[in-house]
């Protein structure tokens, strides 16, 4: 089947799918999720099934690159079925690339598997090298069984790119062993601007915001950065370290504007299309998906209509904000 490409009402071509198969999560990170948290009944979740159909039709429609995430992927139950059924896009070549964002816990487990299905990098969220910050940071989370992963990860032939969130008085006095780190194990890294998303109850987001352009500052005393050209479409910048050669990207969506070149949508667990992500635009998928079982038309419909309805940016702004979330959803629902 062939269809006309998504193109959206500012001119803006559609490749890039990220979607979040399960707001579960065995961590707590702390500015992630509150500590109880209530998730979702299972009956609201798309099934493995669903999201083939669901992730197969924006291939059909163009889309190029599908990143998986959540909440932690790696814990959604069966999720292997799913990356499997994936690679047939990969090996048709409609789909460059299928990937992941991860905490990690799970991949000493999965490691092998990911990379027969054709995953070839994947993202791993550690804000810290030490056991005890990380034990807090995460609240359940445990830093050797992670390390496992990695190496597992790395074993498997998986680039690896390490994603930090940026938190003030946490993880400043670690940047330059992270950074180190990373080199020595020729692991890609990109800092986080902390981003206001979803009650997470009593922690004080605004403290632990620290500015990338700071954190930037502060590399720039030991390494001279060149910028590097490269977009992805997203909110992410590159740098280089030109006495190493590491490539370290910056995401910071809340004091960049990169929305012109915004070349992506989001699916959550249940089947909602976010079209930005710091919007509440969204449309529901699932009832299109679920009320024709056999029939994929009346989905894609409804994604060409969605994505004609995609804003031209967005508008997060602390300086409007109480102490709790802007965003009422939480980042584990839309995927980060
Ligand atoms: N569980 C997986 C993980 O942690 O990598 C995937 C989902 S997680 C929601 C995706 C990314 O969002 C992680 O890198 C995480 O650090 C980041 N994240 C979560 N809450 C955030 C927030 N409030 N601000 C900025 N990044 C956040
Ligand atoms: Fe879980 Fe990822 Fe959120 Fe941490 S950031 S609680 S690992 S979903």
């Amino acid at each position: 089947m062939t269809d006309a490409p998504l193109i959206d009402p500012f001119h803006r071509a559609i490749t890039y799918l990220r979607v979040s198969v399960t707001d579960r999560c065995d961590f707590r990170c702390v500015y992630c999720m509150s500590e109880n948290m209530t998730f979702l009944p299972k009956k609201e979740l798309l099934t493995l099934e669903e999201l083939d159909r669901m992730c197969s039709a924006f291939v059909r429609l163009g889309v190029e690159k599908l990143r998986i995430t959540g909440g932690e992927p790696l814990v959604r139950k069966g999720i292997m079925t799913f990356f499997n059924a994936m690679s047939r896009h990969l090996d048709s070549g409609a789909l460059k690339e299928l990937t992941l964002t991860t905490n990690g816990s799970q991949l000493a487990r999965f490691a092998g598997e990911l990379s027969s299905a054709g995953v070839r990098r994947i993202n791993v969220s550690l804000d810290t090298l030490d056991e005890d910050k990380f034990a807090q940071i995460t609240r359940w989370g445990r830093l050797p069984q992670v390390m496992k992963g990695i190496d597992a990860a790395q074993a498997a032939g998986m680039r690896i790119k390490i994603n930090v969130v940026a938190l003030k008085g946490f993880n400043e006095d670690e940047l330059f062993p992270i950074v180190d780190w990373c080199a020595e194990r020729d692991m890609d890294l990109t800092f986080i601007e902390v981003m206001p998303m979803g009650d997470i109850g009593n922690e004080n987001r605004l403290g632990q915001y620290w500015s990338l352009k700071d954190l930037r500052a502060k590399l720039a005393e030991r390494f001279t950065l060149i910028d590097l050209a490269e977009r992805t479409g997203g909110p992410a910048r590159y740098v280089q370290l030109q006495e190493t050669g590491q490539k370290i990207g910056f995401i910071t969506p809340l004091t960049h504007n990169f929305c012109e070149s915004c070349n992506r949508v989001r699916i959550t667990c249940t089947g909602e299309i976010y079209m930005c992500l710091g919007q509440e635009d969204m449309a529901d998928l699932r009832a299109p998906l679920r009320s024709h079982p056999e029939d994929d038309r009346p989905l894609e419909e409804a994604i060409r209509t969605a994505i004609a309805l995609k804003p031209k940016g967005h508008d997060f702004d602390y300086s409007r904000q109480e102490l709790g979330g802007q965003m009422s959803r939480h980042m584990s629902h839309t995927g980060g």
